[in-house]
């Protein structure tokens, strides 16, 4: 028996093995967005001393206290948000920029909103270096949306609100989807919102944990509590 340790994957067969081991097995088909996730190497998104456990099976920290998803969820909302070709779709939280990189090959245009502007210039870097060009990033207070910029098809929250932001709700287009965690502070659901007329209609799904959405329509400044 030899006693050396498994060379590590090469990133392309490590992002074949999460794939099949952490996604396609948990139920996601949807070969577009299974393809943008081969196509997208997470390792380039995290701080260099995490880029070794880039595909496993869980949410990883950046700075200033933020996370960039575990894979499975960045694919379960992914999914939901049913991105079309023609759609322009908005993200808040931007973190890492590595859920807008799965979601500019799905769409021609995203716009991403991140409240912390060192995030938001290290996911300019980040998105530049892999010449990702049809993403906008912004700074500021997501839970505002971008009224310049709507309405959006698809409208994408990956941090935790206590509600939908009436802005957000505003923003989305006619037959338009939103997916958001819904919850308290500790646990949320993933919820998927559809918009028809003036209505929209919620239906939850997956228990999750994201980190807090901080802004006028999602949690004060001040409820901001370190674990
Ligand atoms: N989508 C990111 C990625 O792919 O790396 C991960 C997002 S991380 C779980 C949540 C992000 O939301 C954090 O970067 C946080 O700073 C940001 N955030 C929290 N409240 C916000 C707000 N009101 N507007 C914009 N960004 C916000």
């Amino acid at each position: 028996m030899s006693d050396h340790l498994p060379e590590p994957l090469e990133p392309i067969a490590a992002r074949r093995k999460m794939i099949e081991q952490q996604i396609r097995a948990r139920g996601i088909r949807n070969p577009r967005v299974l393809d943008a996730i081969l196509s997208t190497p997470r390792e380039e998104f995290l701080p260099p001393e995490r880029q070794g456990a880039a595909y496993e099976d869980r949410a990883l920290a950046l700075a200033h206290g933020q996370t960039i998803s575990q894979p499975f969820i960045v694919a379960y909302m992914t999914e939901l948000l049913d991105v079309q070709p023609h759609h322009r779709v908005l993200e808040v939280g931007t973190g890492s920029g590595y859920q807008c990189a799965i979601l500019a090959q799905l769409a021609p245009r995203v716009y991403s909103i991140e409240r912390i502007d060192e995030l938001r210039l290290r996911a300019t870097e980040n998105l530049a270096r892999l010449d990702i060009r049809n993403v906008e990033l912004y700074g500021g207070d997501g839970t505002l949306g971008l009224p310049e910029f709507a309405p959006f098809d698809r409208i994408i929250v990956t941090a935790a609100s206590p509600s939908i932001p009436e802005a957000l709700k505003y923003q989305l287009a006619d037959g338009g989807v939103l997916v958001i965690p819904i919850g308290t502070a500790q646990e949320q659901t993933i919820v998927v919102a559809r918009k028809s007329g003036e209505r929209l209609t919620e239906s939850g799904s997956l228990p999750c944990r994201f980190v807090k959405l901080i802004g006028r329509e999602g949690w004060r400044e001040e409820d901001v509590v370190e674990e």
